[in-house]
């Protein structure tokens, strides 16, 4: 009889400070060995710039499968609808960061946010509140800038009572809500693979969150490139988790299952939600080309 080694705790959604999460990605690593993870995956929204830092602080044990968490967005050219895009979060793993035209739509939606972050503080002072610019942006430092960093800030002005206000209607939520330019998903799936990378649409089903995209649109995503699905997020209920499950088997993409960890920005915990098998974890690292999986020099075998 042989004996199995215990089921892989793997992670495929993080933040970290390299854009709106807590932690510094060095310190995200150690709390992953800390938490009894076996792989995570650093998938900060728009950046790849975590990356170097959380590889070379990488404990013994534990694998750092590099990634990012594209803004993508989904116009339907249909008349009858609204008009407005749905937004779209892609997860991209193990694709290649030196890759020019995919490179270049991270940066453009960089760019982006910094203007929409620039506008909602106008929007505030507009209105009378004592924000400015410069607190956003020390906060957020050289990350690209998120909501949650507005969101701190007015937080720190004792504006708001915690983070989870400053995304409701009043504040972030809708009144002071403005669009980024993001990428249009089927670009985005596409800039990925050129990209070498596996693209996972992220909280597909999270309606909590806003509009959703229809089933109709995941399988012309899937014919386009798309290779698997986040059942398992905490904007998910357990009905949602079962309809992505049914969806990706019939449209023939694999699921996965993540914490979307930010540190103290959101209250989930790293490895929450962290279903991803170590099946679907294979067949992502046999599908990526353009960067490659990293394990410390220093653990064994
Ligand atoms: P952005 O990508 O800049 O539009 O900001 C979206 C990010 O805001 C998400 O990835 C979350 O990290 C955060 N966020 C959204 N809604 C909430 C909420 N209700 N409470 C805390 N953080 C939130
Ligand atoms: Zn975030
Ligand atoms: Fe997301
Ligand atoms: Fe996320």
């Amino acid at each position: 009889m042989t004996l199995r080694a215990r089921t892989p705790h793997i992670d495929l959604h993080t933040h970290s400070t390299a854009s709106d999460g807590t932690i510094p990605p060095d310190e995200l690593m150690r709390h992953a060995a800390a938490v009894g993870l076996d792989v995570i995956a650093l998938t900060d929204h728009d950046t790849t710039a975590g990356w170097t830092k959380a590889a070379a602080a990488l404990p013994s044990g534990l694998t750092l499968l590099p990634g990012a968490e594209i803004s993508c967005s989904w116009l339907s050219p249909d008349a009858a609808s609204s008009g407005r895009p749905i937004s779209i979060h892609l997860l991209a793993y193990l694709f290649d960061p030196t890759e020019p035209r995919f490179r270049d739509a991270r940066a453009r939606v960089r760019r982006s946010r910094t203007d929409r972050g620039m506008r909602i503080v106008e929007l505030l002072q507009a209105d009378g509140y004592d924000i400015t610019w410069t607190e956003v942006a020390e906060y957020a430092g050289t990350a690209p800038i998120g909501r949650p960093h507005v969101a701190h800030a007015l937080l720190l002005r004792g504006l708001v009572p915690d983070m989870t206000t400053a995304f409701m209607p009043e504040w972030l939520g809708r009144r002071y809500r403005v669009p980024k330019a993001n990428i249009d998903v089927f670009d985005a799936v596409r800039l990925v693979r050129e990209a070498g990378g596996v693209p996972v649409l992220a909280h597909p089903k999270a309606s909590v969150r806003g509009r959703i995209v229809s089933d109709e649109l995941i399988r012309k995503l899937a014919a386009a490139g798309l290779a698997g699905l986040e059942a398992d997020h905490a904007d998910h209920d357990a009905a949602q988790r079962a309809q992505v499950r049914s969806l990706a088997r019939e449209a023939g993409l694999f699921v996965t299952g993540s914490s979307d960890f930010h540190g103290s920005h959101k209250t989930i915990r790293l490895g929450e939600n962290a279903t991803t098998t170590e099946e679907v974890y294979a067949q992502i690292v046999a599908a990526g080309k353009g960067s490659s999986v990293l394990s410390s020099r220093f653990s064994a075998a």
